[in-house]
């Protein structure tokens, strides 16, 4: 890897993505954060980052779009430098509803935002990292959700299925560049405590789930970030294909 490494992080505004460019600053990266729309949000993230004595850059792009995905690696290149790990957070649930209540548009918009970024992104992560094309290596690290496990009846199976949908990739492009000198990871995060439950309707979803988990209580965006960087760095260096259940024990 590069002597500075750099890290970016799609959906990194708000919420594990906020946490883990917080944790990637704090031990030298530097960080790309890219956001959706909460601009002022992904300015107080930057903010901390700096603060940790590393470069940082914000990037709107909404990574559901190929366009706006070549536009923020592009910028990476330009403004950061050489990239040596990518992280696929960018994610996002709908309404909670069982299947009678979903049409197409809901579906596809799920996929596009949780399934085809992480693809696109990671294309143009090998891209830059692969040892086969003149690349130094490096890593990715891809946000599932232990919803891929649970299958989320009633709540949103759509949701779930985008992360099973990720689990597989994990595992197919670990294996496809495995020799090209790039790992790829995943974890599995449990109902943890940021802003995402709002936008399926329950807003107080960690406080209602919680106590119901085996170790009693919902997760912190910290505690996930931790895994992510772990994965990222040089301490896993013999993991790959792999995603760790961060569940609580659920
Ligand atoms: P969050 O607090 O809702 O934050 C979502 C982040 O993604 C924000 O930074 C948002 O940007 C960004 N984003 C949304 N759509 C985007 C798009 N099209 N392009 C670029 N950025 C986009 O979410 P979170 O809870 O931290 O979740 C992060 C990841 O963890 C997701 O993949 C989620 O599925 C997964 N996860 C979360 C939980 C949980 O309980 N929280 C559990 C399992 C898995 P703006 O601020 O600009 O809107």
């Amino acid at each position: 890897m590069s002597e500075r490494p750099i890290v970016v992080i799609t959906g990194s505004s708000r919420g594990i993505g906020a946490a883990s460019a917080r944790l990637f600053a704090s031990q030298g990266y530097g960080v790309c954060i890219n956001y959706f729309r909460n601009a002022e949000a992904a300015e107080s993230v930057a903010r901390d980052v700096r603060a940790a004595g590393v470069a940082c850059i914000t990037v709107q792009a909404d990574v559901s779009l190929e366009t706006d995905t070549l536009r923020l690696f592009e910028t990476v290149d330009r403004e950061l430098g050489t990239l040596t790990t990518l992280v696929n957070n960018a994610g996002i649930l709908l309404k909670q509803s069982r299947l009678l209540g979903m049409d197409a548009d809901r579906i596809n918009k799920l996929f596009k935002t949780n399934v085809t970024s992480c693809f696109i992104c990671s294309r143009e992560a090998v891209k830059r990292m692969s040892t086969a094309s003149g690349g130094e290596g490096g890593t990715i690290v891809n946000v599932s959700s232990i919803a891929a496990v649970l299958g989320s009846p009633n709540e949103y199976t759509d949701y779930a299925a985008t992360k099973g949908a990720i689990d597989t990739f994990t595992r197919g492009l670990a294996l496809e560049v495995a020799g090209e000198g790039i790992r790829v990871n995943g974890v599995r995060p449990g109902i943890i405590d940021t802003t995402i439950h709002a936008d399926g309707g329950e807003p107080g979803r960690v406080q209602r789930l919680g106590p119901t988990v085996p170790l009693g209580r919902g997760g912190t965006a910290e505690e996930i970030a931790e895994a992510i960087y772990w994965l990222a760095s040089d301490k896993s260096s013999y993991a790959t294909g792999t995603t760790i259940d961060l569940s609580g024990g659920r």
